[in-house]
C-alpha cells in the first residue's frame, strides 16, 4: 500500500512572514498516514527547516543541479541542500522545462544527482494541450520518463526506489482547468504500466505517482480516490493554509 502524499510547490512565492503564517496555519492538519511536504524557494530553506521541526512536515527545493560543485553560476548542489536538512527535491517541473529549456535528459541527470546524494526526487512530467489534442500523450510521457528510468534504475534496491513521479498536464497548471479524475487516472495507469514494463511489477506498484494541476480542496478527494493516484503536487492552493489543509484532509 502506497502512503498518500500531499506536496506543496510554492514556486516563486513567499516571504519570511508569509511562510511562517502559512506553515503555522496548516501544521495541525498533518496526520499520520499522509506524507506532507513543502517545496520553497532556496533562500527560505533554512527558515522552513526551523518552522517544520517537530511537525512531521518534510521540505525540499524546487530544483537542484546535476553537478556536484564548480563553475555553475546560479546553481545549487545536492550537498548544499543537505546541509539545510533537505530530503526531497522537485526536478523537471514544466516551468523549468519551458522557461529554462531543461531537456528530459538533463532532468534525468538531476534525478541521478539527487538519488546519489540520498535526496528523493519528485520527477515532474506532463503533456501540453497541443500534444494532447494531437494524440501524443503516451509518446510525450514515454520520452520524458524513459531517460529517468534508464539513468535511475541502478538506484532500485529491494524492488523499490526513493523516487516519486508527478504527472502535471501543462494545460491544467495554474489554469483552473483540472484533468478529470478519469483523465488523470488513465495517464497514471499508463505511467505505471510503463514502469512495470521497464522495472517490473513490484517497483511499479511501490512507486508513488502524484497528480498536479489546479488541485483544490473541492476536487482533491475524487482525484486522490483513483487507484493509481497517490496524492497531489499542489501549486496555487498550497499558498493558502486553509486550502492546503483541506487538500491534506482529502488525502
Ligand atoms: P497549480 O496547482 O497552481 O495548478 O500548480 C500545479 C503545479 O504546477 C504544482 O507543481
Amino acid at each position: 500500500k502506497r502512503t498518500k502524499f500531499v506536496a506543496g510547490n510554492w514556486k516563486m512565492n513567499g516571504s519570511l512572514a508569509a511562510n511562517q503564517a502559512l506553515i503555522e496555519g496548516f501544521a495541525s492538519e498533518v496526520q499520520s498516514g499522509v506524507d506532507v511536504s513543502v517545496f520553497c524557494p532556496f533562500p527560505y530553506l533554512a527558515q522552513v527547516a526551523g518552522l517544520v521541526k517537530g511537525t512531521g512536515i518534510s521540505f525540499g527545493s524546487q530544483d537542484v543541479s546535476a553537478k556536484a560543485s564548480g563553475a555553475y553560476t546560479g546553481e545549487v548542489s545536492v550537498s548544499m541542500l543537505k546541509e539545510f536538512g533537505v530530503t526531497q527535491t522537485l526536478v523537471g517541473h514544466s516551468e523549468r522545462r519551458s522557461f529554462h529549456a531543461e531537456s528530459s535528459e538533463a532532468v534525468a541527470l538531476k534525478a541521478v544527482a539527487a538519488l546519489e546524494g540520498g535526496l528523493m526526487p519528485i520527477v515532474c512530467v506532463g503533456e501540453t494541450l497541443a500534444e494532447r489534442e494531437s494524440g501524443l500523450v503516451e509518446s510525450v510521457l514515454a520520452a520524458q520518463l524513459d531517460p529517468v528510468v534508464e539513468h535511475c534504475s541502478r538506484f532500485v534496491s529491494n524492488d523499490t526506489w526513493n523516487l516519486v513521479i508527478a504527472y502535471e498536464p501543462v494545460w491544467a497548471i495554474g489554469t483552473g482547468v483540472t484533468a478529470s479524475p478519469e483523465q488523470a487516472q488513465a495517464v497514471h495507469a499508463m505511467i505505471r504500466a510503463r514502469l512495470k514494463a521497464m522495472l517490473g511489477e513490484v517497483v511499479a506498484q511501490s512507486t508513488r505517482i502524484l497528480y498536479g494541476g489546479s488541485v483544490k480542496p473541492g476536487n482533491a478527494a475524487e482525484i486522490f480516490a483513483k487507484e493509481d493516484i497517490d496524492g497531489g503536487l499542489i501549486g496555487g492552493a498550497a499558498l493558502s493554509s486553509s486550502d492546503f489543509s483541506g487538500i491534506i484532509r482529502a488525502a
